[in-house]
């Protein structure tokens, strides 16, 4: 090296090391085990979680600062995190990072570093093998089948979004034990570990004794594979009785109730049949649940028409400690012509950031990762939006099978299929849910392993295409750094709480 480069660098050592002695170190982190909010957290298919597989270093290997992403959270800390990778967020100190830069340009590791804090570092792909610093494979771990169960078709809601003709439908009960010996049978042959129940409908409270009868059979089928189950009701919550609570924590189920803003937000999206507003009624069942233990998780759909309220129902959401999912509005034949409902870019960004400001206010303890953002998920990484065509089986009264509850119309198999799920996976018509880094406009965005590029079903709707980005794209980019300055502001706050914030300070 020329001789006035090593001087450069040796003045720009002294003055980090300079830097570092006044101010230790300090590297925060979400702890894994960090309270999670109980409940669902979405509506549609849970996407498959991946694990980044990260190059084994060794001492002597190159480090070499990867393509980090850097946010200002406060003048001394900023979240730092590897878009290549998306597997992990870290808030750093300002020594902290001038620790990262020390590996820029690229140089050995000594054994100095080996401090607990490089090796996280290199552990959550901060810093990396230069010739490893690129697209690192995410390999999927499949461990869940979700299946949705729509056990009528029946509503006492005419809600302007759904997406289904209301037909006078329900599943027997035969058809139901069918189909729930498909999804274990699917389960079983493709090596899942879990299953997940969604009963839903219409509203699947209309089917309560039916609910009770065929989650004691699918606790059986579990119990008899090996099988973990998960089950949750996706109510409207009308129909709630302190009755039902009881038996729903006697069945371990669990509850999510659509609640859309407070008053006439709802009210006007979420109308009784006669068309009077169903707020006070759903208000008053979440009201009922909290009271008889089974707190419900809230799913808000977000569009045109209620944004501006989404605020007053965060304040609302967050003074019970209720988890929460905003999803978007998606645009569907029976809805397409409400056009208040669609997503104006600029209402939908002013209010999401209004909403966040809510939180901001009321910072809770656990991650709100997952269900901030339609259907962005900022607590794993992953390649797919959700899990149409992988782990994922929609049945409908009749016991056929599609890929996605928006397309329950157009089921692709049914219950007398050996493997339901084989045949879903096989299919090349319909919905495709691609990876993100076969969608135009996607393959570089530092955000990919988070969206993953949004619904395909909406960008179909909006593009003809399901390998380009989401038609909503702008809106995220607009939010995804504001879930990381809430994420960033969340950890200073508890850095003190052990079980929520992992703090890592050289001795
Ligand atoms: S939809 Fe937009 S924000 Fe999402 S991954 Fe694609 S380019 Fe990034
Ligand atoms: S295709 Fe869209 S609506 Fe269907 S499960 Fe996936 S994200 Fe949800």
């Amino acid at each position: 090296m020329k001789p006035h480069l090593t001087n450069a660098l040796n003045t720009r050592r002294v003055k980090r090391e300079k830097i570092m002695s006044r101010n230790p170190i300090k590297v925060l982190m979400a702890n894994s085990a960090s309270p999670q909010p109980k409940g669902e957290q979405c509506d549609c298919a849970c996407a498959e979680s991946t694990s980044a597989i990260l190059p084994a270093l060794n001492s002597g290997t190159f480090l070499g600062i990867s393509n980090l992403y850097y946010q200002k959270i406060t003048p001394e800390y900023e979240m730092a995190f590897n878009p290549n990778i998306g597997n992990g967020m870290m808030l750093i100190n300002s020594s902290a990072k001038e620790l990262l830069k020390a590996f820029s340009p690229p140089r050995p590791i000594k054994p100095a570093d080996q401090s607990q804090i490089v090796n996280q570092m290199i552990g959550i792909g901060l810093l990396t093998a230069p010739n490893v610093d690129s697209e690192i494979q995410l390999h999927p771990t499949p461990n869940m089948l979700g299946a949705w169960l729509h056990l009528t078709d029946r509503c006492n809601l005419r809600c302007s979004y759904c997406y289904l003709p209301h037909a006078h439908q329900d599943i027997s009960l035969k058809t139901g034990r069918a189909v729930l010996d498909a999804v274990f049978r699917s389960a079983v042959v493709n090596g899942f570990k879990q299953i997940k129940l969604k009963y839903a409908g219409g509203e699947p409270l209309l089917r309560f004794s039916l609910l009770q009868e065929l989650h004691s059979y699918a606790q059986q089928l579990a119990e008899w594979h090996g099988l973990q189950l998960d089950g949750i009701v996706l109510s409207n919550g009308t129909l709630l009785t302190a009755e039902m609570i009881t038996t729903l924590k006697k069945l371990d189920l669990r509850l999510m109730i659509s609640l859309d803003g407070l008053g006439q937000h709802h009210d006007n999206l979420r109308p009784y049949q006669s068309g009077r507003g169903s707020f006070a009624d759903v208000a008053a069942a979440i009201d009922l649940a909290i009271l008889h233990g089974l707190p419900p998780n809230i799913s808000v759909t977000v569009g045109g028409h209620n944004v501006e309220g989404l605020p007053d129902l965060l304040h609302w959401i967050l003074a019970r400690n209720l988890p929460y999912n905003l999803n978007f509005y998606r645009p569907n034949d029976l809805s397409a012509l409400s056009g208040d409902l669609q997503l104006d870019e600029r209402k939908m960004i002013r209010g999401m950031l209004a909403a966040f400001k809510v939180i901001e206010q009321k910072m809770p303890r656990q991650s709100f990762l997952a269900g901030l953002i339609d259907r962005a998920d900022f607590s794993t990484p992953h390649t797919h939006t959700c899990g149409v065509g992988q782990n994922y089986l929609v049945f409908n009264s009749m016991g056929q099978a599609a890929k996605c509850q928006m397309h329950i119309q157009k089921p692709i198999t049914d219950v007398h299929a050996e493997d339901p799920l084989a045949v879903i996976r096989a299919d090349q018509t319909g919905i495709s849910n691609l990876s993100v880094k076969e969608k135009e406009g996607c393959q570089t965005c530092e955000w990919k392993y988070w969206c993953a590029g949004g619904c395909p079903l909406t960008t179909y709707r909006a593009t003809g295409r399901y390998d380009v980005k989401s038609p909503n794209c702008n809106i995220y980019k607009a939010l995804y750094p504001e879930v990381l300055r809430l994420e960033g502001l969340r950890l200073l706050k508890y850095q003190n709480d052990p079980e929520v914030v992992s703090v890592f300070q050289p001795s």
